[in-house]
């Protein structure tokens, strides 16, 4: 079609920086083939648990069809605090602490929309999720990336921190558990990040959308929770995955009111509020929903220890994964670079997985496996992984 207004010089400058997500393209091509085993997409593959579906349809029959206040359904944002309290010891304040948000997708972006100004830098461990550097730079913001080490099963250092860390740095934006590696970090670790935070006077962003994903009796430690720290972070969660509520795009904001108060102003004129269906079911979700995502991390569990020993035997280089339900594995063995990895990979085998260059420069050399994915499904990818590195080696 011709472009007689020259559309692409008159885009903004952060649309035109950003590049298309590396996960998509290879959902394009599977999407026209047959028999496509998926360990692609990061999405649970189970249903939101019934008692959840019904209470929104009870809601929708109680005639739950309106806009709710901007900051969402004071019930829902007492649930939210009641959870902080229970769950981590930490005390927020239903009124004033929380913003309840069409998932963390839109938390993230206003997060950094309040905080930014231009040419603000934001440190990021990488690898890290996708929309990380996107969000920095729609804010105007520039992304600092911090290569983390498989050596160091993908945690960051104060040090490697350090190194990165100049007078323009504002904000420190972490994700742990870790898409797309499964790193946790220990409270340790994490003590010795707050203190490198406090050095700097940063604001954390910490989004701990997979905090109820952890293993093998890890535990997860929330950022807000570690001693000084709940003033100076904005925690992000939500219930996309730890639900099974992904399509009903609810999540939430917790931190000091002045930026809440800031983020709902942004929030207010875009959103004005997240979809009231998603908010009753999140209602119940806290109410009485545990029981269900126990149950469906037990089985994510299985699942892991499937996966990470099928690509350990088959001589991978892989970090046994503690939180989310991704597997980061070394594919530098097969001489191909993730992009051809993953391509020949699709198009030879039928297995669609995301280049670990997706993830930022460092995820170069590994592949993520999500096994968010039935285990016959699993099993089944990794005989066609097998079968596929058994001819394909450079
Ligand atoms: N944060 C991380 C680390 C994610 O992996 C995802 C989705 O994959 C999101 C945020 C987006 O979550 P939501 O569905 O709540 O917008």
């Amino acid at each position: 079609m011709a472009d007689n207004m020259n559309w692409q010089q008159r885009l903004s400058p952060g649309v035109n920086a950003i590049a298309p997500s590396g996960i998509r393209k290879f959902f394009d091509i599977a999407a026209q083939m047959d028999d496509v085993i998926s360990l692609g997409v990061g999405e649970p593959d189970f249903v939101t648990p019934w008692s959840i579906r019904e209470s929104c349809v009870y809601g929708l029959e109680q005639g739950y069809t309106s806009y709710t206040a901007n900051r969402g359904m004071p019930e829902l944002r007492q649930e939210i605090v009641n959870l902080f309290k229970r769950r981590y010891n930490v005390d927020y304040e239903a009124n004033t602490d929380v913003l309840v948000t069409v998932g963390v997708s839109e938390a993230l972006d206003i997060a950094m929309r309040a905080v930014l100004a231009p040419g603000d830098e934001v440190l990021i461990p990488e690898p890290c999720y996708v929309s990380y550097q996107a969000c920095t730079i729609l804010a105007g913001g520039v992304p600092v990336a911090v290569p983390a080490k498989i050596e160091n099963e993908f945690r960051i250092t104060p040090e490697e921190l350090e190194e990165h860390v100049t007078d323009k740095t504002k904000v420190l934006l972490i994700g742990y558990p870790n898409n797309p590696t499964g790193a946790i970090m220990t409270r340790k670790d994490l003590e010795a990040v707050a203190d490198f935070a406090e050095k700097h006077d940063l604001i954390v962003i910490s989004d701990e959308i997979y905090g109820d994903l952890t293993y093998g009796g890890e535990e997860h430690v929330c950022f807000s929770s570690l001693p000084r720290m709940k003033d100076r972070t904005i925690l992000l969660n939500g219930f996309s995955k730890a639900y099974a509520m992904t399509g009903w795009r609810i999540g939430y904001a917790l931190g000091n009111p002045t930026v809440i108060a800031a983020m709902t102003k942004i929030h207010q004129y875009t959103m004005l509020c997240a979809p009231i269906t998603a908010q009753v079911a999140a209602v119940e979700a806290l109410r009485h929903g545990e029981k269900y995502m126990k149950k469906m991390v037990a089985e994510y569990d299985r699942r892991r220890r499937l996966i990470y020993d099928g690509l350990t035997k088959m001589g991978l280089e892989c970090f046994e994964p503690k939180g989310a339900f991704y597997i980061f594995p070394s594919i530098k063995s097969t001489g191909y670079t993730s992009d051809e990895f993953a391509e020949k990979l699709l198009t030879t085998e039928h297995v669609a997985l995301v280049p670990g260059s997706a993830f930022g420069a460092c995820g170069e050399g590994h592949v993520r496996c999500s096994y968010a994915t039935a285990i016959d499904k699993i099993s089944e990818a990794l005989s066609r992984i097998e079968n596929f590195l058994k001819n394909h080696r450079k």
